[in-house]
């Protein structure tokens, strides 16, 4: 039977966790009930720095439900994505398959049962996508979208409508461990680790309690982080301005030539118009192709894994 174990970053999470904690516990009890987990599953409490009670609350929760109720206490606050890498890559070692889930449980629990089934069906990564957004205020779902869709455009692979609520076998958990680039948005790496992948669809609900910890300012810093972190296609865009800047210049030539000719202008001006568009175009140019190399050093420095070996066949069978 497989151990699972439900990850749960928290910061200053005082306010939810009262509620959060007996409904994932009931989520643990009811599927190893109808015998689809391991009676050791259990639920690991990240506290990410939490200038609350937080820490205190998993503690005591802790000593009530030993087997049931684990904690990882991070020094300071580092953030959601490695709040989360880190409890993630500290469950692994404990269970053979995980599921992450924002304290607040905005994402549907009853789709926990759902994602195990298709674990067992094969999958090694679930996506909890929400199908409707009903709940979001006008303002977090255009801006959330607009995100998916920069994304999508920048070349970046998500999975739309998708964050952080998502199903990971252990094995997943390990390669996605050697991802170890600093600035990490875990929501694209999750797709290049491969694997037979589905995903699971539920309505967003109200946070249950609190406040959201996510402000604008943190959302639009995980956008630029998302992009810039898989994306050298805005070194490229400079590139293509500076390419379109030498054909304008080419048309402003043929314009001040003719203008030159038919005694339109004033002494200068023709030489004038032609060193501004040249000039601009060549140094878009040489900006963008130096930055084809700096982008080239950025992918290279971060030492990402160049493949993930499912399955070797030889007279030694094996599986990963
Ligand atoms: N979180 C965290 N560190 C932070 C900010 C948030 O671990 O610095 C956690 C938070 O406790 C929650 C999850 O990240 O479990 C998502 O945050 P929230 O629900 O506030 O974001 P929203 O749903 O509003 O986007
Ligand atoms: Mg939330």
């Amino acid at each position: 039977m497989d151990r699972l174990g439900i990850v749960v970053p928290c910061y200053n999470e005082e306010e939810v966790f009262p509620i959060s904690a007996p409904v994932l516990r009931g989520v643990l009890d009811d599927l190893v009930a109808k015998g689809k987990i391991s009676a050791d599953s259990f639920v690991l409490f990240v506290n990410d720095g939490s200038k609350d009670n937080t820490w205190d609350l998993i503690e005591k929760e802790h000593e009530k439900y030993p087997t049931q109720i684990f904690g990882v206490k991070l020094a300071g606050n580092v953030g959601h994505q490695y709040a989360l890498t880190a409890g993630l890559i500290t469950a692994k070692d404990f269970c053979d398959v995980t599921v992450s889930i924002d304290a607040d449980l905005q994402d549907d629990v009853k789709v926990i049962e759902e994602m195990i089934d298709k674990f067992h069906d094969g999958c090694d990564i679930v996506y909890g996508v929400r199908s409707e957004r009903k709940t979001d205020t006008f303002f977090k779902r255009t801006t959330a979208q607009a995100f998916y869709k920069l994304m999508a455009g920048m070349g970046v692979k998500t999975v739309y409508n998708h964050a952080d609520y998502r199903l990971m076998s252990r094995r997943a958990v390990e390669q996605f461990s050697q991802y170890g680039e600093t600035n990490l948005f875990i929501r694209g790496i999750v797709p290049l680790l491969g694997y037979k992948t589905d995903c699971v669809y539920y309505q967003r609900l109200e946070r249950a309690a609190g406040e959201s910890k996510y402000p604008l300012s943190k959302m639009l810093a995980l956008a630029f982080n998302g992009i810039s972190s898989f994306s050298i296609k805005p070194i490229s865009m400079i590139l293509g301005a500076g390419v379109v800047m030498l054909f304008i210049a080419l048309a402003v030539a043929i314009y001040s030539i003719v203008q030159y000719f038919l005694g339109h202008v004033e002494p200068g001006w023709t030489s004038l118009m032609l060193s501004i568009w040249f000039i601009g175009g060549m140094q878009l140019i040489s900006i963008g192709l130096v930055g084809q190399y700096i982008g080239k050093v950025y992918i290279e420095v971060k030492h990402r894994p160049r493949y993930n070996i499912e399955k070797v066949l030889s007279d030694e069978t094996k599986e990963n």
